[in-house]
């Protein structure tokens, strides 16, 4: 059989690589929540393996307890740091009973009735259940964060839990490791490097495991930056930047299937007066409220955007000017009913829209902009706290676009 130094000499370079990138990783994204345990449990881990080999230089019982607490205590910390990072509850429950089912079970089958065979199996299935309360943790951040890490994760677990359940199940049924049976004739001992194999599959899966967990970390930047840029501080509403990037989403859909979609850009009246009047603190709580208002009384599928100071667009894919007419009263008229609550009393405002729809197919989205600003200007015009939709352009009317046109009077 191999020895625990031949084992720890095939598991330490790798375990060791992992922990200096998981190191680095902690120093990069200090400011991130649980980083720091994954780089703390593979020090525990190789604090571990490092017992194993001392097998024979300390007591049986020491080195061997002492190995598995260590390996199993840092997966338990890796666990919790995941936990951290995802923002999770802890599975502290599951994580302590892990814990005193290794110690029970390694002290009683090394002290007791000393039993290699059942000492493994209760070590192993103690790391096994530490690897898998991680999975709720993975699945969270996937749906969150995007699945970058997380397949790689799932690739590790996937690999290595196998392998744990195989050594469990051998050990159960034949009393022995499993081996993979190479044909190694011209070898000195099949049987070793049979599970030099399986160690050296182990080595790669911890490299793999480290690389998984920082690009968790990587995509989490990656997350934020995207935030960042599309995002629009104040009102958390979608930015001009997101604005241009959904008409690029759109255009395809827009070609392909012939649809139609409105554009509506909003512009809330005598704003100047507000922030001169109140001050620019309640014009910027006034921004919020609009926004929230908006957002509220729109369907989730609907795009509206803070595109500037207090302008705002509205873009509804697929739609008809009766029904596009309607989603942007429904936003002027909510937001002439409320209430806007500043300090010293509540406010009342009203917001103006200029809408535009395409024609069927067509994707000129600056054109449409244009339109869609020259209604806004005629809905000032004309006395505020109104919507005024452009006339429908179309190259060749069609009985859809007549409809349309006739359903709108101008
Ligand atoms: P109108 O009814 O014609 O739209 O009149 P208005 O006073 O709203 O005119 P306009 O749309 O040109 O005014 C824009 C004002 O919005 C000017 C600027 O001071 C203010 N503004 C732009 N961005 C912000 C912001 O982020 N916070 C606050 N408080 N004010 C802003
Ligand atoms: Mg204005
Ligand atoms: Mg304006």
């Amino acid at each position: 059989m191999l020895s625990n130094k031949s084992i720890a000499a095939i598991m330490l370079p790798p375990m060791i690589a992992g922990m200096i990138a998981l190191t680095i990783n902690w120093r990069i994204h200090k400011d991130m929540e649980g980083v720091g345990w994954w780089p703390a449990g593979t020090a525990l881990s190789i604090i571990g393996v490092v017992f194993r080999a001392l097998e024979g230089e300390l007591p049986d019982g020491v080195s061997i307890l002492l190995a598995d607490m260590f390996i199993v205590g840092g997966q338990l910390l890796v666990l919790l740091g995941l936990c951290r990072f995802a923002i999770r509850p802890v599975p502290a429950r599951g994580a302590i009973l892990v814990f005193i089912w290794m110690i029970l079970g390694a002290s009683y089958f090394t002290w007791v009735d000393p039993q290699f065979v059942s000492r493994t199996i209760v070590f192993s299935t103690a790391l096994s259940i530490s690897l898998l309360l991680q999975a709720p943790a993975l699945v969270a951040l996937g749906r969150q964060e995007g699945f970058a890490g997380v397949i790689v994760l799932a690739f590790v677990y996937a690999f290595g839990l196998p392998i744990l359940g195989l050594r469990i199940v051998a050990l159960l049924v034949k009393g022995k490791l499993p081996s993979l049976n190479f044909d190694t004739e011209s070898l000195a001992s099949s049987d070793q490097l049979n599970q030099i194999a399986v160690f050296i599959y182990a080595a790669v899966i911890v490299i793999l495991r480290a690389y998984g967990y920082i690009l968790l970390a990587t995509n989490r930047v990656t997350a934020r930056l995207r935030q960042t840029a599309t995002v629009d501080v104040l009102t958390g509403l979608p930015n001009r930047r997101a604005f241009d990037e959904e008409m690029r989403r759109l255009a395809p859909r827009v070609r392909r299937d012939r649809i139609r979609f409105g554009m509506g850009l909003m512009d809330i009246d005598h704003f100047k007066l507000i922030n001169d009047n109140h001050g620019h603190t309640t014009g910027d709580i006034m921004l919020r409220h609009f926004a929230g208002v908006a957002r509220s009384v729109l369907r989730d599928s609907d795009f509206f955007a803070r595109v500037g100071g207090e302008e705002f667009v509205l873009v509804i894919a697929d739609t008809n000017a009766a029904a596009f007419r309607q989603a942007a009263e429904r936003i002027r008229h909510a937001f002439a009913e409320s209430r806007i609550p500043v300090p010293g009393g509540d406010l009342r405002a009203t917001v103006s829209a200029g809408l535009a729809i395409s024609a069927p197919g067509e994707m000129d989205h600056p054109a449409l902009y244009a339109r869609a600003d020259e209604a806004l200007y005629r809905a000032k015009a004309g006395g505020r706290n109104k919507v005024e939709l452009a006339e429908t352009e179309s190259p060749v009317p069609t009985a859809d676009t007549l409809t349309v046109q006739n359903a709108v009077p101008s």
